[in-house]
């Protein structure tokens, strides 16, 4: 769509150099063209004398360019804006107000956010409060149109943007920032978020709005922190950009990812998010957050303490298991883990419903912790690997089926046990074992026999990739991966004739449901699966 885009700046903290300020800004545009507008974050006024305002205010001198700006983070400088709503200070200087939507008429759409963060109750005339926050929400993002808008303004950084980003320098983002703003970028979605107050410069990596095959594909934000005006270490306090207004755009265009785009740097959960809650950063978790709430046992959801005294031996200090290099899908910790899906949680390992599973009781045993392979698993988390299989053996012998298992050390970061149950009336363990066998010979796929007992510890060399099956009767078929391994092997063996005969599921993908069909899948899965639930016994 050829639109002219808009050439717009953006300024930190002014702090009453307003010649320094407008001079630069002059000289900019003599040297590169005029822009639309100046946008001001952080602290216009300052706490020296009003000399240098007083001429703009009377009009002796003008700003060069159309300029907004955020109100007062101090009772110093509450002063100065009279009108909450918003109000001009002087010829071409305009206080945009506490909070609200400003649309220019070239369509851009600006979010402004007052002050610093308050919880106290009245909230001071330099504060925003929770309730702010919630009512800026609510009136943007309330509508099923809602996509983003183009930019946020707010003086305090967010809490935790340096998360999965570059570094943000001698700024420590898990200790500083508000995190009301980080909740509010959140659900906002700008295009450009600009913040101040730290007197440093700080432009993030640009960081996604969506979750990489789990949600439809959204523009990114790029947080960018500016320093002081006239700062003497030269640090950059005034940043250019052209921007086109996200609704004139075409949307494959909005949506175009830049290479070094990174993870979310305050997505917990969308959920949680959304809610406003502060996000506690992923470092700061500790092994006791893993027992969240499984929804239905409530009555007796686990502490940190005091249980587990048989099984573990040291109950009261549970050891911290490892940590992936990056986001992980599966680290019960991580942000990107779907918490809905988690069905079971026991010392070392969990239990989750497989998305897009085979079968509507598909599960995965996946250790709690970082671990690439069953190889690499200690032998405490083998342990409670173990009784996991021999729990669900019995669980789904219960209910007129034989287990099958895999594991696929390839292409994948964090071990997944996939446990498919087959009714026994369909086949044999025999028919299961011909069944991989043959669709391997077809695809030259080797398949060494491994007795049962046997440990893959013994045959995979660590870091080595393999693929494996384990029939019900604990026998094993190995099958070393040199290269170009078939990803859904294990699937469409499981899925084809001789088996499930569900061959139009043998792709995850097309076998996905809504999340809420989900949450009833693992709901029942729970219901079921709690008489046989080791994880319970005292
Ligand atoms: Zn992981």
């Amino acid at each position: 769509m050829a639109q002219k885009p808009l050439r717009l700046l953006a300024c930190g903290d002014v702090e009453g150099k307003f010649d320094v300020l407008f001079n630069r800004v002059r000289a900019i545009q003599k040297k590169s063209g005029n822009f639309d507008l100046l946008l001001c974050v952080g602290n216009f006024f300052g706490s020296t004398p009003d000399a240098e305002w007083e001429e703009y205010k009377t009009g002796i001198k003008k700003a060069p360019i159309q300029t907004y700006v955020l109100g007062a983070n101090n009772q110093e400088t509450v002063k100065y804006f009279q009108d909450a709503d918003g109000c001009e200070l002087a010829e071409n200087i305009t206080y945009l107000g506490r909070k609200g939507i400003f649309t220019g008429s070239s369509g851009l759409q600006i979010v402004y956010l007052s002050g610093t963060e308050s919880v106290d109750e009245p909230v001071p005339g330099y504060s925003f409060s929770p309730k702010d926050v919630s009512s800026l929400r609510t009136m943007l993002c309330s509508t099923s149109q809602f996509k983003g808008v183009d930019i946020l303004l707010t003086s305090p950084w967010p809490k935790y943007v340096g998360n999965f980003g570059n570094s943000s320098g001698e700024v420590d983002t898990k200790k500083c920032g508000s995190a009301l703003i980080s909740g509010l970028a959140t659900d906002l979605k700008p295009r450009y978020h600009f913040a101040a107050l730290e007197k440093t410069y700080y432009e993030r990596l640009p960081y996604r709005n969506h979750i990489v095959l789990q949600e439809t594909t959204q523009h990114a934000t790029r947080f960018i922190a500016l320093a002081s005006v006239g700062n003497p270490e030269k640090k950059k306090y005034l940043y250019a950009f052209s921007i086109v207004p996200m609704k004139l755009m075409d949307a494959a265009e909005l949506v175009k990812q830049p290479p070094d785009v990174t993870e979310n740097p305050y997505r917990k959960s969308g959920k949680e998010a959304s809610m406003g809650k502060p996000i506690p950063a992923p470092e700061e978790e500790s092994a006791c957050q893993f027992f969240f709430d499984l929804n239905e046992k409530q009555g007796r959801k686990r502490s940190s303490t005091g249980r587990d005294s048989k099984s573990s031996p040291h109950p009261k200090q549970p050891r911290k298991p490892p940590q992936p290099p990056g986001p992980c899908w599966f680290c019960l910790a991580s942000p990107e883990v779907e918490k809905h899906l988690v069905v079971n949680i026991g010392t070392h390992c969990y239990l989750a419903l497989a998305k897009g599973g085979l079968s509507d009781d598909h599960v995965l045993i996946l250790p709690i912790g970082h671990y690439q392979s069953v190889v690499e698993l200690s032998a405490e988390v083998v342990e409670e690997v173990e009784k996991y299989k021999v729990t669900l053996r019995r669980f789904f012998k219960s209910r007129g089926k034989r287990c099958v298992l895999f594991e696929r050390n390839y292409k994948s970061h964090h071990l997944q046990l996939q446990v498919i149950p087959v009714p026994l009336s369909r086949c044999t363990t025999d028919d299961i074992k011909d069944a991989f066998v043959t669709q391997a010979e077809q695809q030259q796929i080797e398949l060494l026999e491994i007795p049962e007992h046997s440990d893959i510890k013994q045959i995979a060399q660590p870091g080595a990739a393999y693929f494996y099956v384990e029939l019900d009767t604990g026998e094993k078929l190995f099958h070393r991966i040199k290269k170009n391994f078939p990803l859904q092997f294990g699937r469409e063996v499981l899925a084809s004739e001789a088996i499930l005969n569900i061959p139009d599921k043998s792709d995850w993908r097309q076998c996905q449901v809504s999340k809420e069909e989900e949450e009833m899948l693992a709901r029942r899965f729970r219901k079921d699966f709690e008489p046989f639930d080791f994880t319970l016994d005292d």
